[in-house]
């Protein structure tokens, strides 16, 4: 079928616009939309859709702006589950860390690390994510960072430089030399395939010295900036985010009252990351607070395969709403539209005419069901740009309405 061919989707029992200049959850009901030339043409009352040249009939299920997970680190070899076991049993596990994925990381060959990288973005787009953010952090050394990135960027544009995951043994005796290293040969060799900078700001990682000097090296060498903050506990990562003009400050799980004024009187998003304390067993983010002071918020994966090894948007919605205090209206739009924020991208995370067509069609007649029925596969078919890539966008034979 040829590019230009039109496509209008009827039937749809919930169209979830977000429409972007109110910034906010939209929804229409009993509604159609038609996809041209990659976009979305038109949305309105199914009653009054104007033909094209092919039909769907959504039989009255949902349909949603794809997900944009914001933040994940894809690029890494290795699997860490006896660490995870051992942390759910409660039990001392020594052999863990970043510092394993690293290792692994760089003993990989290419195409194992691109095969890796390749199951999870499938594994993601079955699931409805239609963009996301990798970043690099496993390799710690300017050709195994520069790989990394490569290797990312052949599947997104939204690649991240994370030199500044943690340091590596090699430095251990000397940090900020391996700060120096960050912000000057290994930056020059990254910035060619990166959109993106970030560090992890933390006790046990960098201070807010090292992360500033890390975030305007970027910023110089023309990468906007991503924090990770306040994850573990009280930090300055917030008020680091803030002051280098941050994209998104990520985690935000322990914030104190000047956090929370820095993220609601600046463009910062506040990116929570519920698989992460999930897979770690930690306190959730206070979405409530944040969304209460007029916080943009986003929710992500974190999919990494230490402390959040999920890919699965529709988990962390159901985390954000069951756990977290999140409307289901607010954890869609923060999956999709907040996403879209944390990325500064104005194409995707809403379905007015003229974004990208990037959707979902939900087995189901509710954005809510991504809550309400957790851990069920519920992604009928996703659409990216215009064009069907998973799942079918027809009822199954038989299959009872919703
Ligand atoms: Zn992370």
């Amino acid at each position: 079928m040829p590019e230009t061919q039109s496509t209008l989707i009827t039937g749809i029992g919930q169209l979830v616009t977000n429409d972007a200049d109110q910034g906010a959850y939209a929804a229409l009901a009993d509604a159609a939309l038609i996809i041209a030339d990659g976009e979305v043409a038109w949305t309105g009352p199914a009653s009054r859709a104007p033909a094209a040249d092919a039909v769907v009939d959504a039989a009255g299920r949902a349909v949603l702006p794809g997900f944009a997970d914001s933040h994940a680190h894809l690029v890494f070899a290795g699997e860490r589950s006896a660490e995870f076991a051992a942390r759910m049993a409660g039990r001392p596990y020594r052999a863990g860390g970043i510092l394993v994925t690293v290792e692994a990381t760089r003993a990989a060959s290419d195409a194992t690390l691109r095969a890796n990288l390749r199951r999870l973005v499938a594994e993601m787009l079955r699931q409805g994510t239609t963009t996301f953010e990798c970043k690099s952090g496993y390799g710690l050394t300017v050709p195994d960072e520069a790989r990394a990135l490569a290797l990312a960027a052949e599947v997104t544009p939204e690649v991240t430089y994370l030199g500044a995951h943690v340091v590596p043994p090699e430095f251990a005796g000397d940090p900020a030399g391996y700060v120096d290293l960050v912000r000057g040969p290994m930056l020059d060799a990254c910035a060619p395939s990166a959109r993106w900078v970030d560090v992890f700001c933390e006790d046990g990682a960098f201070g807010a010295d090292a992360a500033a000097a890390v975030l305007a090296a970027g910023r110089a060498a023309g990468l906007g900036a991503r924090v990770h903050a306040n994850q573990l506990g009280p930090g300055p990562g917030v008020q680091v985010a803030a002051e280098a003009g941050a994209a998104s400050a990520d985690h935000c799980t322990f914030l104190t009252d000047a956090d929370v004024d820095a993220l609601a009187s600046t463009p910062v998003v506040a990116t929570l990351l519920p698989g992460a304390e999930f897979g770690t067993r930690q306190p959730f983010p206070d979405a409530r607070r944040l969304l209460d002071a007029g916080v943009t918020v986003a929710l992500a994966t974190d999919c990494n395969p230490g402390s959040s090894f999920t890919s699965s948007m529709p988990f962390c919605i159901a985390l954000a709403v069951r756990e977290m205090r999140m409307t289901t209206e607010e954890a869609v739009w923060a999956a999709t539209a907040g996403g879209a924020r944390a990325l500064r991208r104005t194409d995707i995370g809403h379905l007015a005419p003229g974004a990208r067509a990037d959707l979902i069609l939900l087995d189901a007649p509710s954005h809510a069901y991504l809550a309400y029925r957790p851990g069920v596969p519920q992604i009928a078919a996703v659409w990216q740009a215009g064009r069907l890539v998973a799942g079918v966008s027809t009822p199954a034979a038989g299959a009872a309405g919703p």
